[in-house]
């Protein structure tokens, strides 16, 4: 959400597009998502598959004096208690946006001297793509260096945690899945991915703190 890929808002590029608010997202209500369609036909079925299968919204609307099964559905309305509390963060989207971004862009600015001397990655954002700033992530050598990085950070108190792990290597990744062609770069480049810190209550100061313990890391390396 708050995010673009050519001027186009992400969620509304093909017939259908979902929102994850989930607790670990940039807005969130614990559990939940918002699906985007594109054309009426969706809109209609969407509400009946969302209505456990019935036409009870349509019912509401006085489309119809009964309402009934008319398709496949489940329970995935949102109580009123979840969806009161996502509603008022979207009141203050921007602002969350806004603060997240300052954080992102303190991260970079303050890391950026040891991306120079080839010590860490950078996320990399293409000219065209407006980003949200869910996560900032760095890169290291390896995964015992980050291995390394992770517990020191832990020793002062920093929360970062590596990320995904590929889903090839998974039970689900080798029933179900298969690796195309020769792993060069999947399983290497999640083993050196270190997330930092980011939610919106997060200070300027703390970032500075996290950059400043990355930087004596280094030192000592
Ligand atoms: C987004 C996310 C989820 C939940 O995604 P849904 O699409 O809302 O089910 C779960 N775990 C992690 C780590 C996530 O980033």
């Amino acid at each position: 959400m708050m995010s673009a890929y050519k001027g186009k808002p992400l969620g509304t590029i093909g017939d259908f597009g979902t929102y994850s608010f989930h607790e670990t997202k940039n807005y969130t209500m614990g559990e939940g998502g918002l699906f985007f369609v594109n054309r009426k036909k969706y809109r209609d079925r969407a509400e009946v598959i969302r209505e456990k299968g019935t036409n009870r919204k349509q019912f509401f609307r006085g489309e119809v004096d009964k309402y009934s099964w008319v398709d496949f559905g489940s329970s995935y309305l949102p109580s009123e208690m979840n969806a009161a509390y996502l509603f008022s963060q979207l009141e203050c989207a921007e602002e969350i946006n806004r603060k997240r971004l300052i954080l992102w862009n303190r991260y970079y600015g303050e890391l950026e001297d040891l991306q120079d001397k080839g010590k860490v990655e950078l996320p990399y954002i293409p000219d065209d793509c407006r980003h949200n700033a869910h996560m900032f992530y760095i890169k290291v050598k390896d995964l015992l260096q980050r291995t390394r990085l992770l517990e020191y950070l832990k020793r002062h108190e920093i929360k970062a945690v590596f990320h995904y792990v590929p889903l090839h290597t998974s039970a689900a990744g080798k029933k179900f899945g298969e690796f195309v062609g020769e792993d060069r770069y999947t399983t290497a480049e999640s083993d050196r991915l270190i997330r930092l810190p980011m939610f919106y209550a997060l200070k300027e100061s703390e970032v500075s703190y996290i950059t400043e313990m990355i930087h004596r890391f280094f030192k000592g390396e």
